[in-house]
């Protein structure tokens, strides 16, 4: 009848609280959006609760298979391929629908992207704005950062490695010349963290292949 919302490392494995571990020991199941990458984890860590998954396309039907077994009294632990589970994944959907029905919903708090990064941008981060995911039709890109900027706060987004080049033109567009700071597979082998005006980080992704996970910061 509780479900629990448990942030998992963003790359590597050691970046999980001791609490996370006991309870995803400790629940019956675990719904996560790909059980070979969940799997990872629970065998690194020697944890044998069963998984199954709760993803994007089947994220509606599995909410009222889930909302069905916590009614039955069972625990369940949600956690995201990576990070905090409900920040820009589909944790959102049975997080609300399990508040809805009166079920006790429980963080476990731990690794985010979003937070992993923002604290080693060097930008200002006693406010700031999170976009998620951006759209992907430029118009509506360039709203919300229009929107975002009048705030003169840090702005923060996920991209992708195919996109951010097109993306980083677009801010250009919008936002001028501003500071930047890319944050690249943090927490794993090739992390790597570019800062700098924006024309110059431009120019220093243009001849490049990028690969990996990113997070976007301008001020
Ligand atoms: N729920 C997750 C969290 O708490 O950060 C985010 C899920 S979202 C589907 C995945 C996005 O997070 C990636 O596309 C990337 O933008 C960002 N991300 C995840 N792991 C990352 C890492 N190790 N380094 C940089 N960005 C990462």
């Amino acid at each position: 009848m509780s479900l629990y919302i448990v942030s998992t490392p963003i790359g590597n494995l050691e970046d999980i609280s001791l609490r996370a571990l006991r309870i995803l020991k400790e629940v019956d199941l675990i719904a996560c959006e790909d059980t070979r990458r969940t799997r990872k984890l629970l065998t690194y860590y020697n944890i044998h609760t069963p998984l199954t998954s709760y993803y994007q396309h089947n994220r509606v039907r599995k909410t009222q298979v889930l909302s069905k077994l916590l009614k039955e009294g069972k625990k369940i632990a949600l956690v995201s391929d990576a990070g905090t589970p409900g920040i820009s994944d589909p944790g959102f959907l049975i997080i609300d629908r399990a508040i809805s029905e009166g079920f006790e919903v429980v963080p476990v708090p731990g690794p985010s992207a979003l937070i992993t990064a923002i604290v080693v941008s060097g930008l200002p981060t006693n406010g700031f704005v999170f976009l998620g995911f951006l759209p992907r039709k430029k118009g509506k890109i360039r709203k919300e950062l229009e929107k975002a900027g009048l705030l003169g706060k840090t702005v923060v987004f996920y991209e992708s490695p195919f996109r951010i080049q097109n993306t980083l033109d677009i801010v250009h567009e919008v936002l001028g010349n501003c500071r930047v700071v890319v944050a690249r597979e943090l927490t794993k082998k090739f992390e790597e963290i570019i800062r700098g005006n924006l024309e110059d980080v431009i120019t220093e992704l243009k001849g490049r292949k990028i690969k990996g996970e990113l997070v976007i910061m301008t001020f």
